[in-house]
């Protein structure tokens, strides 16, 4: 496994590779979501790619760049295991020097949801993912449905700069109990955890209901805010359901609808969503 911090020597591999490589882009402190990509990534491609890079663009100043979970030797462990070829992993500098002057942004599915409460996320994570995407050349790139508007918004970015790759999202890997695998999960403490699950149980709901022909979206998201609302440790952001392409909220459920909803839980920020099939 090569392990890259360089961008001109990331560069300088790619182009002397001339199989297809398939490229994960991660923040690292990796859980078995981030290895679900990995795996896949392995079996569709004869090279494959991880980044390690917590990118400080897409943090808010109020957010937690500084105290993101970080551990570079257990994460170069575990791909190594799943038999990655390369790893780039550059420095803050390497990637923004003093000079670096340009935004990549995408409109409309932006202003939304996430981009709604963290103004600014998004043209940081489609800046990185623009300037990833021309260092590493990949294939294929893998990103997880549980980030459902991140990959909405680089599908768009692909499509509308002409980007020559694909983009694979796969399915979200949960807890045992339900609860979403997010490296943010180290956060909670022992009676957070078990709070965090209403997220979970709000899903659920809305896919019960949906399943027993509910179809107003209002009633929908009015049963999933009761819910949270009764768990004393949460604070909702938004619950919403909308639109699975455009974003756009709806009145009447008509699939594939994305359910998704941002929650406190204490000082932890927590997203998760269900598609409505
Ligand atoms: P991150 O390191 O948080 O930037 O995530 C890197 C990639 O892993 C993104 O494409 C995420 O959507 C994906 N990911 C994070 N958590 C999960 C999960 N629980 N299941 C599947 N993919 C995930």
């Amino acid at each position: 496994m090569k392990i890259i911090e360089k961008i001109d020597d990331m560069i300088r591999l790619r182009s002397q590779l001339a199989e297809p490589v398939g490229f994960v882009p991660t923040m690292g402190y990796f859980h078995e979501g981030h290895l679900s990509l990995v795996r896949q990534a392995r079996a569709e491609n004869p090279l494959v790619a991880v980044s390690i890079f917590v990118n400080p663009t897409q943090f808010g100043p109020q957010e937690d760049f500084s105290s993101y979970p970080r551990d570079p030797q257990r994460d170069l462990d575990l791909l190594e295991k799943e038999q990655v070829d390369i790893v780039f992993m550059p420095p803050v500098a390497e990637m923004y020097p003093p000079q670096f002057n340009s935004r990549v942004e995408v409109t409309k599915a932006t202003e939304r949801l996430e981009g709604a409460s963290r103004p600014g996320h998004f043209r940081g994570v489609t800046t990185v993912c623009a300037k990833l995407f021309n260092i590493v050349q990949p294939t294929r790139v893998y990103f997880g449905q549980k980030d459902a508007q991140q990959a909405i918004v680089i599908k768009k970015m692909v499509l509308d700069l002409n980007m020559n790759l694909e983009i694979v999202t796969l399915p979200t890997v949960r807890e045992p109990d339900g609860l979403a695998m997010s490296s943010r999960n180290t956060y909670l403490n022992p009676q957070e955890r078990q709070a965090a699950l209403v997220l979970y149980q709000a899903l659920t709901l809305a896919q019960q209901l949906w399943s027993q022909g509910e179809k107003n979206a209002q009633t929908i998201r009015q049963q999933m805010t009761e819910v949270i609302q009764k768990q004393p440790l949460a604070k909702i952001d938004y619950v919403s359901i909308a639109d699975a392409e455009t974003l756009d909220e709806l009145d009447t459920v008509k699939p594939p609808a994305l359910v998704s909803l941002a929650v406190k839980i204490g000082s932890t920020r927590l997203i998760d969503n269900v598609v409505l099939e």
